[in-house]
């Protein structure tokens, strides 16, 4: 949790900073390692401590903080990379047509609907413009998602697009790469694949999530 004390420590900084303080004699926010900050071990009050985040300046522009949603007890977890605009506005997570586009995998790849399995995004506030997308709010938010896997349990882990393997595992390997390869982790299998929204753009590639997920009855 030391992500998290450095990034409540900064932001205190900041807000006094932002009062005009050059200099200060006040002990900020100090890490307490007989009482360390601790995330809620459900989801519903992860949910709400997310909900209320102002860690990263991600939750200056954002009208809703999108949180997973889906099963608690799903054998199968989707990671996306961050929220887009219309579920910034309508409060839900992956929407528009590439949520429609995961629905569909979910449905007719798996076999399964959408409210069995567990998504979820690396970033839960929308960024406004790709510059927002800095590492300290990846690092800082990343938090929620280690937390969200440790709740759920899953078996399976389908991370969609490049970051939310890379920030996962810590390897920096090219997506193209890896893509379908199987990462066996302690208490899971992650299987990196493309996002829904990029395959919009590359409908070629479609075939190659298929086969990607086709692994995954294989792994049930
Ligand atoms: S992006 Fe994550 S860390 Fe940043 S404010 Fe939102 S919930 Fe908090």
């Amino acid at each position: 949790m030391k992500n998290l004390h450095n990034a409540l420590l900064l932001k205190q900084l900041y807000q006094l900073k932002a009062l005009g303080y050059q200099y200060t004699n006040t002990k900020p926010f100090s890490y307490d390692e007989q009482k360390p900050l601790e995330l809620a071990n459900s989801i519903e009050n992860l949910k709400y401590q997310a909900t209320h985040c102002h860690l990263c300046s991600l939750s200056k522009n954002r009208t809703n903080v999108i949180f997973g949603e889906g099963s608690e007890k799903a054998t199968i977890m989707f990671i996306g990379d961050m929220p887009l605009e219309i579920e910034d506005k309508q409060g839900k997570i992956f929407l528009g047509r590439g949520g429609e586009m995961l629905t569909a995998i979910i449905e007719k790849v798996l076999k399964t609907s959408r409210n069995k399995v567990y998504i979820t995004n690396l970033l839960k506030c929308k960024p406004s413009t790709s510059q927002e997308i800095t590492e300290t709010a990846l690092h800082t938010c990343k938090a929620y998602l280690f937390k969200e896997i440790q709740l759920v349990k899953p078996k399976i882990i389908i991370t969609l697009g490049e970051k939310p393997y890379h920030y996962l595992t810590g390897d920096t390997t090219a997506l193209k790469k890896i893509r379908g390869v199987l990462i066996k982790k302690k208490n899971y299998t992650i299987i990196p694949t493309y996002h829904p929204t990029f395959l919009l753009k590359n409908p070629s590639l479609k075939k190659d999530v298929f086969l990607d997920l086709q692994q995954v009855k294989m792994l049930l």
